[in-house]
């Protein structure tokens, strides 16, 4: 029986083998291995991609949620909005600094932030919103920029699932005062390890992301520190690597999407819920997920079939065990809720062919028909 595994990251790696190696090689010959020429270049490559003038690489997608939030002076008795259905990260990062995560219930449709719920939520100690593009559909920036800005809030875009998705026309990293990306492997612009970046049109910021990225360092001496900061870089190995795939990124997502419209229409007849995208705007299905209440027999039943896939997510962070504390109980956010207990990714990535999809669907088919 052939496998179709939920991600292929070797697949890629066979296609590249040989600018990877060679970017790589440059690398190691040049002796330069932190915070060197190939970080800068994919600072300013990433910036233009995203329409922003700045960017900031950092060690992981986590850190630069992280640091953003702490340059803006985020800390205890402050209180950052955000989505109970995403990864774990987006929350920790508030709570890392001792303030508040407070969730909003999200849209049945499109897994994001609902923006008329944002109202409720927003107290005199609110200082930011983390719009989450999640499993790479953008979300509701329009609406959540205008809310943050009456309210005099940041908003930090968590676009660690969704780099190349577009919003009314325009890729996403630049409708928030800064965005964040990850190039954690599984990432749709993956590196070999851990990285992360920072986009920005803020000055003021990218100065406090490039002091605390080094232990808060004043920017004249490598030996006065201005602040207390972090030791979070992305090296110069993973910057040449994304270097070479940054430039194949636009076709990757654009054949990521059309795998996912194909199964949209292989299950066209069955009774799952496919992904509903937006009209103005588009998804670079960081994951293509699907929604049935048979969720764990249906995973089960294609694992016996050597297909791979997950959960996502399988608890809303507001009834995660650490979240205890913060005094949610089951069915305050019913829709992330029930998103947690329906949801779940088929196989998918760019390098995904034709009949190992109609396997798949065949295997969803026989489920529902057994
Ligand atoms: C992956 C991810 C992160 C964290 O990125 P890392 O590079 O793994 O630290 C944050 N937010 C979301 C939504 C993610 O998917």
């Amino acid at each position: 029986m052939s496998k179709t595994p939920l991600l292929d990251l070797q697949a890629q790696y066979r296609q590249l083998q040989e600018e990877i190696k060679e970017a790589i090689t440059g690398v190691l010959e040049s002796g330069r291995y932190i915070l060197g020429p190939e970080v800068a270049a994919l600072e300013e490559e990433i910036a233009l991609y995203s329409g922003t003038r700045y960017g900031v690489g950092v060690g992981n997608g986590t850190d630069a949620l992280l640091l953003v939030l702490n340059a803006w002076g985020i800390g205890p008795g402050d209180e950052v909005i955000t989505t109970p259905f995403t990864f774990f990260a987006t929350a920790e990062v508030i709570s890392r600094l001792g303030a508040r995560p407070v969730f909003v219930d999200v849209d049945p449709e499109t897994g994001n932030l609902d923006v008329s719920q944002l109202k409720e939520k927003v107290t005199e100690r609110t200082k930011a919103v983390i719009p989450v593009h999640i499993f790479g559909q953008p979300a509701d920036l329009d609406e959540v920029t205008r809310f943050a800005e009456k309210h005099g809030l940041w908003v930090l875009e968590d676009a660690a699932q969704a780099i190349g998705a577009e919003y009314k026309g325009k890729r996403i990293g630049s409708f928030g005062d800064a965005a964040t990306y990850s190039f954690f492997p599984t990432k749709n612009l993956g590196g070999y390890g851990d990285g992360g970046m920072v986009v920005t049109d803020d000055e003021e910021l990218v100065a406090k992301l490039k002091s605390l990225r080094v232990h808060g360092r004043s920017p004249n001496s490598k030996y006065h520190n201005d602040v207390i900061g972090y030791n979070s870089r992305l090296d110069e190995l993973q910057a040449a690597a994304l270097r070479v795939k940054l430039r194949y990124l636009d076709q990757w997502n654009q054949a990521r999407r059309e795998r996912a419209h194909r199964y949209d229409r292989l299950l066209r007849d069955l009774p799952v819920e496919t992904p509903v995208v937006a009209a103005d705007r588009t998804s670079i299905y960081h994951l293509y997920i699907i929604r049935t209440d048979q969720r764990d027999a249906l995973m089960e039943h294609l694992k016996s079939q050597g297909i791979g896939t997950a959960a996502y997510y399988p608890v809303p962070l507001h009834l995660q065990k650490v979240y205890r504390e913060l005094g949610y109980r089951e069915g305050d956010l019913p829709v992330a809720e029930k998103l947690c207990r329906q949801s779940m990714a088929l196989p998918l990535y760019p390098e995904l062919d034709e009949e190992k999809q109609e396997r798949v669907a065949d295997a969803v088919k026989a489920f529902f028909h057994a």
